[in-house]
Formats: structure tokens, sequence, C-alpha cells
């Protein structure tokens, strides 16, 4: 199938079509369209099939549609959200109207087992949302945490995560994943054989029950079936 039969929006057809991307792998046809939709979904795939573009297309084509304007001067003080909880955190900039711009708050989260996958699909984010003004951080464990708070603190659309990570970040307040619209997990398996399990749980109540969720991994072991069964909503099947 064609990327231009997809569905996609202009910002992001263009991505694809600069990256000589011409036709969809058979996951990216089956799972943007019903992502675009606004379906919850399962999918088993390898690495290597553009799982990535099929669930980040059509993330940041959906964020890009539901993205509050930030420029204007009708934000209310009131309806400020905060993306970074943190103490003694200067006053935000105002814009030329006198009201403070609208900060940005995670609205995309995808969770990765390894920091070289959360790498691979913070690049990824970068090729398709090149002509968005779409913001991602990526945090993994190993690392100082610094420059992943500094890279917080700007304001994030889409945070990409390692699962230990991401807690320590909550926990002390960095991260706030009460905006969160899509979710995704991907390579679901090797998460639970990480031994992730209770860090995802535990992620899962921190994000909205009303939300869109997107699960990848390679096999389905009867532990992701039953996550899957609690925390997909009649979910779309994509099998390659
Ligand atoms: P992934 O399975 O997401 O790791 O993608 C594997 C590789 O295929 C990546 O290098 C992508 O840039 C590339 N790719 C993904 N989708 C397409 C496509 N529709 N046409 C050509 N290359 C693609």
């Amino acid at each position: 199938m064609k990327f231009a039969d997809l569905g996609l929006a202009e910002p992001f057809f263009r991505a694809v079509k600069e990256l000589g991307y011409e036709v969809a792998t058979p996951i990216q046809a089956q799972a943007i369209p019903s992502i675009l939709a606004g379906c919850d979904l399962i999918g088993c795939a390898q690495t290597g099939t553009g799982k990535t573009a099929a669930f980040t297309l059509p993330m940041l084509d959906r964020l890009v549609q539901s993205t509050p304007k930030r420029d204007t001067n009708t934000a209310q003080p009131e309806q400020q959200e905060s993306t970074v909880e943190r103490p003694n955190r200067p006053e935000r900039r105002r814009n030329r109207h006198g009201a403070t711009p609208k900060p940005r708050t995670i609205r995309g989260l995808v969770l990765a087992p390894t920091r070289e996958l959360a790498a691979q699909i913070g690049a990824s984010l970068n090729r398709y949302g090149k002509h968005t003004a779409l913001r991602n951080a990526i945090i993994y464990g190993g690392v100082s945490q610094v420059p992943q708070v500094k890279a917080l603190r700007h304001g994030v659309d889409v945070l990409v995560a390692t699962p230990g990570r991401l807690l320590d970040l909550v926990n002390q307040g960095y991260v706030e994943l009460k905006h969160v619209q899509v979710l995704v997990f991907d390579e679901a398996d090797q998460m639970l054989d990480m031994g992730f399990l209770p860090d995802l749980k535990r992620i899962e109540r921190l994000v909205p029950r009303e939300r869109q969720t997107l699960m990848f991994s390679a096999t389905m072991p009867e532990p992701i079936r039953q996550i899957a069964n609690e925390w997909l909503h009649n979910p779309v099947s994509v099998q390659v």
C-alpha cells in the first residue's frame, strides 16, 4: 500500500517521502489507519518490519491534531499545567500579549526495554516529526539524569523511556504522566523478560485510563496477553 493512501497528515507524508519511503510495510499498512482512527492496537512484529514508523507516525499525527495553541493571549493562569514539577522553578516567560504561554505536557509516552531501542525510537520521532513543532526527549538508566532532567524542563510532547529511570524521575517530581493521551509499549515481551512488569504496572496506573494504548511484541506469551487484556480496550490485532 502507498503511504499516500494511509490517511497521514501532510507533514508526515512529506517526511516519509523525503526519506524515500513509497510503499508502506505490511505492519504499517495495517496499523497506521487503525491508530489514526483512535483504536487501541496489539502488534506482533519484530524489529526490522518497520514497526517503529507504524506507531510513531500515527501517534505524532494524533498529537499534532490535539496540540493546544501555545502562542495565544487566551491562556488563563488557572488552565496552566506543568510538564515537570520542580521546586523553585523559575516563573514561566510571558508572551507578547502578556499571557503566559501554555506549557508543553507529555502527551505521548513510549516505553522500551533498553537504552538502544529508546534511542532508536527517539531518532525515528525526530525523522518522522521533522515538519512538526513537537518535541521529544529520551530517558534511560545507567547514565547521569542531569541532561535528561534538563530536557524535561525544556518541555516535552513525547517521552521515550525505559521503565526504571522513568519511575525514578516521576518519584523525584520531574515527570508528570497525567496528560498522556497515547501510551506505547514497545518490545513488551523483552520488558517482561527483563523483570519490568512491576514497574510497568506502576506506570500504567499513573497514566489516565482514557487514552490510546498500543502494544508491540515479537512474541505473545500468556503474561503479555494478560496485560493486554487488562490495559487495552477492544484492541485491533495485527500480526506480520
Ligand atoms: P524498524 O522495524 O521500525 O526498526 O524499521 C526498520 C528500518 O526500515 C528502519 O531503518 C526504517 O528507516 C526503515 N523503514 C521503515 N519503514 C519503511 C518503508 N515503508 N520503506 C522503506 N524503509 C522503511
